[in-house]
């Protein structure tokens, strides 16, 4: 459905042909054993058992794979998606590169289990710059990186990767397949958090993994039914639902990004102001250049933690949560979580209230919030 649009393709991704009496998308199917041919086994039917075999889970990765571009396998979260790839390719002695401004898990999962297996873990900056990738055996980059906003140019790197030897995964968590195509870009592999904006109604985890190579999906195939990694009947389902409305949850989303992009970029009391979208940002050229469409993601400094906690307490329409992508606006302090950011730093992300109402809110907020006390550096 290449020719298609973003709307149209959400809305019929992964649907099954059309049957007489049947549902569009078909319910759930629980199942951990299924009914057996008595002579054949299990290579009469598909199904076998829940582990490997899931047709609502199948009709998802259909989905997903087509809105990326390739072949999809989905797990139980994002992280279950990055560090099964991660322990898919990498073995003692070989060198990963990881976004030392990315999701703070997978850091930790390579400071931890990685390094106790004898890879070799570098940590890299999003926007660069990168170290030859002679001898590197995977480099995973994060692009836009959570939280900071960052933007890598994948084409650039596939190539040098393409070079040297080494395989380039994205995690497209935040720019979702409608932001941009990894593997259009030339890069090997995606892997994202589905929790996200990609399912966007903050009450599943999810996480997958696309790509072109057969050799690969095989190996994480086998990796994910191994270790079990799989996600529920029914968080696939409502996955697959979800999917049906992305394009429009992410054009409102993006539309209030942008307005207050520029509300906040006016106000003196908000420092450190990060929106790839807008003209001046430092991720802006690569960006606009890379990006189909800019997600609904911000970040900016309020000076120290009891201005954020009085701009949160003040807002209606924005509530003190994590995760991001959602259909409701939601605003973190991600130093409360152990990310290396300043005290005052906010992750803030628009959900899909009227644009009208959200920068009323947050400037009513912003002013009822005050002047920090201790000022950071953004
Ligand atoms: C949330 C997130 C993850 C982890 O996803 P879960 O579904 O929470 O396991 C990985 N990468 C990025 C960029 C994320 O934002």
């Amino acid at each position: 459905m290449a020719d298609q649009h973003d709307g149209t393709r959400c809305v019929h991704a992964g649907l099954p042909e059309p049957v007489p009496g049947e549902p569009f998308l078909p319910g759930p199917v629980f199942a951990a054993p299924y009914h057996l041919d008595p002579w054949q086994g299990p290579a009469a039917a598909p199904n076998g058992y829940g582990r490997p075999d899931n047709p609502t889970r199948r009709l998802l990765e259909a989905a997903i794979g087509d809105l990326e571009g390739g072949d999809c396998r989905v797990f139980a979260s994002g992280q279950a998606a990055i560090t099964g790839l991660l322990l898919t390719v990498l073995r003692p002695g070989d060198t990963v590169l990881l976004p030392a401004d990315g999701y703070y898990s997978v850091r930790s999962f390579a400071t931890g289990t990685l390094e106790e297996l004898g890879v070799r873990v570098r940590f890299v900056p999003t926007a660069g710059p990168y170290p030859s990738l002679d001898g590197v055996r995977l480099v995973l980059v994060e692009t836009p990186a959570n939280p900071g906003l960052d933007v890598a140019d994948v084409s650039a790197l596939a190539a040098e990767a393409r070079a040297a030897g080494a395989l380039l995964a994205v995690d497209n968590t935040t720019a979702t397949p409608l932001g941009q195509r990894p593997l259009d870009l030339g890069a090997d592999l995606v892997v994202a958090s589905g929790t996200k904006a990609l399912t966007g109604h903050s009450d599943l985890l999810l996480g997958y993994l696309a790509g072109r190579s057969a050799e690969l999906l095989d190996k994480v195939t086998g990796w994910r039914s191994a270790t079990g990694a799989v996600p529920g009947a029914f968080d696939a389902w409502l996955a697959h639902r979800s999917l049906a409305t992305l394009d429009l949850r992410l054009a409102r989303q993006t539309a209030n990004a942008e307005a207050l992009a520029r509300l906040l970029a006016d106000r003196p009391d908000v420092t450190g102001l990060r929106w790839p979208g807008l003209p001046g940002d430092p991720a802006y050229r690569v960006a606009s250049a890379q990006m189909r469409r800019i997600p609904g993601v911000l970040s900016f400094d309020l000076g120290d933690a009891e201005r954020v906690a009085r701009f949160l307490d003040a807002a209606k329409l924005v509530f003190a949560a994590t995760s991001f992508g959602g259909l409701h606006t939601t605003a973190d302090r991600r130093a409360q979580w152990g990310d290396a950011t300043g005290p005052g730093f906010v992750r803030f992300s628009c959900g899909v209230e009227d644009t009208v109402d959200l920068v009323a809110d947050v400037t009513a907020a912003l002013d009822a919030a005050g002047p920090g006390g201790t000022a950071t550096a953004g």
